[in-house]
């Protein structure tokens, strides 16, 4: 499995996926950047979170908060008390720093077997001075989940938009926390992007709520095509609940390293709203109560690498034929076409045909405004189809010698490597439909 995660950075960063950040200065710290493929994937991610939430499901309207706000919001959240800290541990001998709950036997260091020093609570948030002072009345902190611009807006919302409740709001946005031990690629960073949807709800149907969105949640999971046994929910005990919830479930995906949480659903009760209103004096209650907040909250690199780890897939033996070696590899990424960054590629069957790579390029022209869509003249036929189906391309167009008489292409679908032809004047139409 260890294998695994070597084989998806490894093609990560080759076929533009990942890179590590800053990485000509020697990178910097757990921070990666999305490359060209990377960024069209995690666009697709948020396009569907987004619809979902939109477009399937009702009564919820979308949100784009300041990622700066008051410090005061974080006051009265909790996140500048101990309720959003980590136990951190630090090995006398080598200097390391560690979570507490991250090691096994806390008795010594995972590294060097060093004494560890008591442990101490370290905040998560991340300090930053705005404008030219730098001191304490001008220090404010990332923010270190997007959710808490919702509920200062809870009025804004309900009003400019006459909603009832219940009612949900949908967020993405970036948000950042100090971590100890960020590691395992893109799994644990310091800055990240959430997908947030805040259910306001009344107080009682908070339970059934949350098995709801529960539900929904592990279905959008599958419906995207990953699979039931790398899936599951976990219960949060409650020993171990943020400081803001009631009940809480981890969706957890079985990644290279282990089961980990991918998204986290929670029943907030009236923590924030109630706080809000006492520290900021403006009542937030609706029709005489705090409404419940159920919460589902994923992140999109985290989930884009669960994606990414689920669909690798390795035919053994050659399925495009080019394999020289019968027991060499192929790699096939089977991404639902919703989130495969490129959705096709034009291919002329050869290089050196001047009409065929002229008709290749018109056919790119007629795609590219449609659906995202690569050229690619470079190698064999089958050397490019190999390419493609390492990145998830959805289909391959062919541009042959009887394309010329006929007007048409081939397209070859990834998963089945099925092909037919097809007129270029119905082309657009004939992938739409699929995709
Ligand atoms: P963890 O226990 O892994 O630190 P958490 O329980 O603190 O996560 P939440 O506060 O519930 O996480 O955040 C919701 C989601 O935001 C997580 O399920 C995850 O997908 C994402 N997320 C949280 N922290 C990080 C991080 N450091 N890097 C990447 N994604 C993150």
């Amino acid at each position: 499995m260890a294998d695994l995660m070597e084989k998806i950075v490894s093609l990560s960063k080759r076929r533009g996926f990942v890179f590590p950040s800053s990485e000509i200065y020697g990178g910097f710290g757990s921070c990666y950047d999305f490359g060209p493929l990377g960024v069209e994937m995690k666009n697709n991610i948020k396009k569907v979170w987004w619809d979902e939430m939109l477009k399937k499901q009702n009564d919820i309207v979308g949100f784009d908060a300041a990622i700066l706000m008051s410090p005061k919001v974080w006051k009265a959240s909790g996140h500048l008390t101990a309720g959003f800290a980590d136990e951190l541990v630090e090995c006398k001998k080598c200097h390391k720093r560690f979570r507490l709950d991250e090691i096994k036997k806390p008795s010594g260091c995972p590294d060097c077997g060093g004494a560890l020093t008591k442990p101490k609570k370290f905040n998560l948030m991340m300090k930053t001075f705005v404008g030219p002072v730098e001191d304490e009345a001008a220090a404010t902190y990332l923010r270190a989940e997007t959710c808490q611009g919702i509920y200062t807006n809870f009025k804004n919302v309900l009003q400019s938009m006459r909603m009832k409740i219940p009612f949900g709001i949908a967020q993405i946005g970036k948000a950042f926390r100090n971590e100890i031990t960020p590691k395992d690629f893109i799994y644990r960073t310091r800055e990240f992007e959430q997908m947030e949807m805040q259910w306001f709800c009344e107080p009682k149907t908070g339970p059934k709520l949350f098995d709801y969105w529960k539900k929904q949640r592990i279905n959008w999971y599958l419906n995207l095509g990953i699979s039931k046994k790398n899936l599951r929910a976990k219960e949060v005990p409650k020993n171990e609940l943020p400081h803001y919830a009631k009940r809480a479930i981890d969706i957890e995906y079985r990644f290279p390293f282990g089961w980990q949480e991918i998204e986290g659903i929670h029943n907030r009760g009236d923590w924030d709203l109630s706080n809000h209103s006492k520290h900021s004096g403006e009542d937030l209650k609706y029709e005489g109560y705090f409404p419940y907040i159920i919460e589902t909250s994923v992140g999109v690199d985290r989930s884009l690498f669960a994606f990414l780890c689920d669909a690798y897939t390795e035919v053994k033996g050659g399925r495009t034929k080019t394999t020289k070696s019968a027991k060499e590899l192929e790699v096939l990424l089977k991404l639902d076409k919703s989130l495969a960054p490129i959705k096709a590629a034009v291919l002329p069957l050869v290089k050196n045909k001047a009409e065929i790579v002229k008709k290749a390029k018109q056919v790119y022209q007629i795609l590219k405004p449609h659906f995202m869509t690569q050229y690619d003249e470079v190698g064999s036929i089958g050397r490019r189809y190999r390419r493609l189906d390492e990145i998830g391309c959805v289909f391959a167009i062919t541009i042959d010698f009887d394309s010329l008489k006929n007007d048409d292409v081939t397209v070859r679908d990834r998963n089945t490597m099925k092909q037919k032809r097809v007129k270029i004047k119905d082309l657009i139409e004939c992938l739409r439909k699929q995709l």
